[in-house]
């Protein structure tokens, strides 16, 4: 049977040495379900996401992930598990070619299954199929983007956590790369999305958390009258 929550996050404290940046966050992410985490610049919203994906420890709390609790997992163990994250900024090797990036995300997959996974990612993307044998560098920014995307997803990750996606793109490539949210979703993918544009991220979502300062100040339905108001509300700390 299908468990009712995917990602379970419990009274999560973290930071970097002394300074303290996550508060006690709750968070609960149900199988399929598109959450996007919004909130100022400094919010913690990155920090998050490195604690979720094992980059970070936490000092207090838990994480589990498809029933397992994550607390020693680290990167790998993670990512094996099915619960992948794109950095932000996240630049592919240029001197290499489409294909071989993609061959390097697939590294620890079984020899046997890279060609078929590597296959089925460059469906979901066309604009990069055709350039699958160029050097990573030969791509657009936005391309590059949807590479590190393709990376992320040549696990089948259960859930995908997406830091800034459409940093630096041109609207035309934002819409095509939150497009790929919809998609993974109406194909039961879980993402964690985390956006600067937020009525772009709320249209593909079901959730939304806001944070500020640490914390979690709002969730809510993506589709819940005057969420944005809300939204800006809860961030100048007004709610
Ligand atoms: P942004 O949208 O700007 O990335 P964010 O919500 O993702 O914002 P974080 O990047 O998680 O926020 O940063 C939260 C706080 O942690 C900020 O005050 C930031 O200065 C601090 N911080 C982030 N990375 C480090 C680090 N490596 N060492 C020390 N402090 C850090």
């Amino acid at each position: 049977s299908v468990p009712e929550t995917l990602l379970e996050v419990s009274g999560i404290e973290a930071g970097y040495g002394k300074i303290a940046v996550l508060h006690g966050i709750d968070m609960r992410i149900a199988p399929g379900e598109v959450v996007s985490l919004l909130g100022p610049n400094g919010a913690g919203k990155t920090t998050l996401l490195r604690a979720i994906a094992g980059l970070l420890p936490w000092t207090a709390g838990s994480v589990r992930f498809d029933g397992r609790d994550m607390r020693d997992a680290g990167p790998r163990e993670s990512a094996r598990a099915g619960l992948v994250h794109v950095i932000e900024g996240h630049r592919v090797f240029t001197q290499i070619s489409v294909t071989d990036n993609l061959l390097l995300a697939a590294y620890d997959l079984p020899r046997r299954e890279r060609a078929a996974r590597i296959e089925e990612v460059l469906e979901t993307f066309p604009e990069i199929a055709a350039k699958r044998h160029d050097k990573g560098g030969a791509l657009s920014g936005g391309q590059q983007q949807m590479l590190a995307v393709a990376q992320g997803l040549i696990r089948r990750p259960r859930l995908l956590m997406l830091d800034e996606p459409s940093a630096g793109l041109s609207p035309v490539l934002v819409d095509r790369v939150l497009a790929v949210v919809s998609d993974l979703r109406a194909a039961g993918t879980a993402v964690l999305l985390v956006e600067q544009l937020i009525e772009k991220a709320l249209a593909v979502s079901d959730r939304v958390y806001a944070m500020a300062q640490g914390r979690i100040v709002l969730e809510a339905k993506a589709n819940e009258a005057d969420l944005p108001h809300r939204l800006e509300r809860a961030y100048f700390g007004q709610d």
